[in-house]
């Protein structure tokens, strides 16, 4: 369903994806772990054009595209059939948690503004934040933001969200919360492709996962095989590192 073949994207000349191949099927969830520097919110970044790659052929649904070649329309093809969830959330200080999801369905999509906020009230009501519609980011704990980004990620019913370590901003105790709605979202098959420093996680919920070091796949598998049977000395010297 959403296919990369031969992504390379450089920056001042340094290749920080060097030829990545993926394929994810539908509903699946996906985990890339790896050394932080190693390309990873790149390789997320590139499959939603936040980032122009070098080189590479991208599948989304019916959508296929030289990279190289896309167009402002197949641009936001990409970006419609792509949801993005922040580290930092990237909620907008001046709206609301309704209004912040409710902002794409407007703006992207556009829906009239009616039915987006009530798009929007279904969706507070699934992560458990109904309470909280005309509250501002400000005076919502990290979780309760982040589960807001998620909400707005779940709101644009693209075909893969992508997450880019959503828990790493957070204070450990709002942690169990994302990691609970994620949890939820994967038992819908909602297809994920998560970066994430969360093994238990990985572990837990993954259906794959893929190591990543030097702007390279290095290894993928189940998650009881790649972390119980590590085939690459760097994956086994990661994982010794991080578990
Ligand atoms: P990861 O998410 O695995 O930590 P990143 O994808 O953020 O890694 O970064 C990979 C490499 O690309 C790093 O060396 C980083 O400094 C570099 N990089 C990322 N974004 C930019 C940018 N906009 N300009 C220049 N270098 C960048
Ligand atoms: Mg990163």
């Amino acid at each position: 369903m959403i296919k990369v073949a031969g992504l390379i994207k450089r920056f001042g000349g340094q290749a920080v994806l060097d030829g990545i191949d993926l394929a994810i099927e539908q509903g699946e969830i996906v985990v890339i772990i790896g050394p932080s520097g190693t390309g990873k919110s790149t390789l997320l970044r590139c499959l939603n054009f936040l980032e122009r790659p070098d080189a590479g052929q991208l599948t989304i649904g019916d959508l296929e595209v030289d990279v190289t070649r896309a167009t402002r329309a197949d641009i936001l093809t990409a970006r419609r059939r792509t949801a993005f969830v922040f580290q930092n959330y990237a909620l907008f200080a001046n709206k609301t948690a309704l209004e912040n999801i409710a902002e794409g369905l407007i703006v992207v999509n556009r829906w009239p503004k009616a039915r987006a906020h009530a798009r929007a009230r279904e969706i507070l009501e699934r992560i458990g934040l109904a309470d909280k519609a005309d509250a501002y980011p400000a005076s919502l704990s990290g979780g309760q933001q982040q589960r807001v980004g998620i909400g707005r990620a779940m709101a644009a019913q693209a075909e893969v969200i992508l997450f880019d370590e959503p828990t790493s901003s957070l204070d450990p105790e709002w942690v169990e919360e994302v990691l609970g709605l994620m949890k939820q979202l994967a038992a819908e098959r909602q297809t994920m492709l998560v970066v994430t420093h969360e093994m238990s996680f990985a572990r837990d919920v993954a259906d794959r996962v893929i190591f990543m070091e030097g702007g390279r796949i290095v290894e993928q598998g189940p998650p009881d095989q790649l972390f119980g049977a590590p085939k690459d000395p760097r994956t086994r010297d990661f994982l010794r590192q991080v578990l």
